[in-house]
């Protein structure tokens, strides 16, 4: 549809210039900073920073019926840089121009309601949205959308000539980072960081393909994360990890698109997510927050951030119920078939505890709560998950173990309905299902096989087969005959057809 074909009070809004003003907020002193320059801490006190817009009491004049009409209509357009998460551009870089905006097919993934079976065996109404149908296959690609528009933007107004974005990861970090600068090249070229033998080989190849140039590190991702930290401090480079607000910023997108697809009643929303480094449960956070307060939602959803016991700091923190007790500890982590959660220092902790206050004064009740689950939890959720028609990775797993503990821990009830994130695709953790299937998960997982569960591919080759086809040697007449005929009976007789 065409400007002119939008009802005549939208027009007006529904392609948005720039506008606003954006800066730097740090949540340690409350420092402002201009964002002509990345950032990532603190020049005063190095705590981390948020994106904060200054004008951003102009949206709430906006009426809620108005912003509800303007992102509904708003999937109308056909313009690329509107078809993403900048569908929400007031909220997502109001002062980037759609002309700086890196469009490669982001946000507004599929939702998919759980059938009867799996409702009724996780004892809850819920809800798959798939963000492991982004580009990059995971939720990271929101953020680094915006994150390299945003990189864009400083390239087209002369800010910056080349970057060399630089990035740590558990494996989808990179590949998405890798994924953009591909897009942006030859101005943007990324190096990313990985724990060696500590990412699938799917994840592997990802940044491999898009042509970054790909280290691999001793240690785990925390170890990754100090090397690119020191590389960003010394060097001339964009650091692509979610310390970035950026990332941050883009990955609020989750939010929004989750109100849109509850037409913006979220009251009995429950919104389940894992939580690693912490980034996503942070956005998730902070995009319900600046809905609330600009009007186009009344209530918060209640959330969940769920944690395998092998990787479980956020967890562990909240453990003690009295918030002033409460001291940040990080823990050394156990390998975790959730591996790109698989985290012991998360970085944006001080933003989860600040935001997480904010969250519940605003709904006026605690409305954030971490639950654990057992490695064996993840594996078996995800397994009968896609037993039942879904797709959901490790950590859709581990946030549908996290929803049935939630109910038996009484933070949920009945008249809830959930939503959990499958924060990947699942082909990109098949190695995990793959360990499953054939006995091979390492002792330190402590993960037993369900026999229901197992699966594996059966070789029919009848014992009255002489000849079989291969490939470049075909059978003809009789022998293909014989082999078409043999076959089948096998394969009918297995499924005890008749
Ligand atoms: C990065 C990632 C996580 C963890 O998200 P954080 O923002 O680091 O908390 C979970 N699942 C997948 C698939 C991821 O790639
Ligand atoms: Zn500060």
């Amino acid at each position: 549809m065409k400007r002119e074909d939008f009802p005549k009070d939208l027009q007006p809004l529904i392609i948005p210039e720039p506008s606003g003003r954006l800066v730097y907020r740090c949540l340690g002193c409350n420092l402002e900073a201009g964002i002509e320059e990345l950032l990532y801490t603190c020049p005063s006190c190095g705590q981390v920073l948020l994106l904060h817009d200054e004008q951003f009491d102009r949206l709430k004049k906006v009426p809620q019926k108005t912003w509800h009409r303007l992102f509904d209509y708003r999937k109308m357009l056909r313009i690329p840089a509107m078809k993403g998460i900048y569908r929400f551009h007031e909220f997502i870089g109001p002062v980037i121009p759609l002309d700086a905006v890196v469009y490669l097919g982001e946000g507004h993934t599929p939702i998919v309601e759980a059938n009867a079976a799996l409702q009724q065996q996780a004892g809850f109404r819920f809800f798959f949205k798939n963000d492991g149908q982004n580009p990059s296959a995971s939720f990271k690609d929101r953020g680094m959308a915006s994150a390299m528009s945003y990189i864009q933007y400083l390239i087209q107004t002369g800010k910056v000539s080349e970057v060399l974005a630089v990035c740590a990861s558990t494996g989808d970090t990179s590949a998405a980072a890798a994924l953009y600068a591909a897009y942006l090249r030859p101005r943007v070229k990324s190096a990313v960081l990985l724990p060696h033998g500590k990412v699938t080989p799917q994840q592997l190849s990802q940044p491999l393909g898009s042509g970054a140039a790909v280290f691999e590190i001793p240690g785990v991702f925390d170890d990754c994360m100090k090397v690119v930290e020191a590389l960003s401090e010394d060097y001339p480079v964009a650091l692509l990890n979610s310390k970035n607000a950026w990332r941050i910023l883009g990955q609020e997108s989750y939010s929004y698109e989750i109100a849109q697809d509850f037409s913006y009643d979220v009251k009995d929303i429950v919104v389940v997510v894992p939580i690693g480094n912490a980034g996503n449960i942070t956005a998730v956070m902070s995009g319900f927050i600046k809905f609330l307060q600009a009007g186009v939602i009344d209530h918060l959803p209640k959330i969940i951030g769920v944690q395998s016991h092998h990787a479980n700091p956020v967890f562990r923190y909240y453990q003690e119920p009295d918030s002033q007790k409460r001291r940040f500890a990080p823990v050394t982590v156990q390998p975790s078939a959730a591996q790109a959660a698989m985290i012991g220092n998360p970085v944006s902790m001080p933003r989860v505890i600040h935001l997480e206050q904010l969250y519940s004064r605003l709904a006026g009740e605690p409305r954030v709560f971490f639950v654990e689950v057992t490695e064996q939890e993840i594996m078996d959720w995800e397994l009968t998950a896609n037993r039942n028609g879904h797709i959901a990775c490790t950590h859709g797993g581990e946030c549908l173990a996290g929803l049935v503990q939630a109910a038996k821990r009484g933070l949920v009830s009945a008249r809830e309905t959930a939503v959990i994130d499958s924060t990947a695709h699942a082909l990109k953790f098949a190695g995990f299902q793959e360990m499953y299937f054939q006995g091979r998960f390492p002792e330190e997982y402590g993960i037993t096989p369900d026999p229901q569960l197992l699966n594996a591919p059966v070789l029919i080759h009848p014992a009255d087969l002489d000849k079989v086809p291969a490939p470049g040697l075909p059978l003809t007449g009789k022998d293909f005959d014989r082999f078409v005929a043999s076959v089948s009976r096998d394969i009918a007789q297995k499924l005890g057809l008749h």
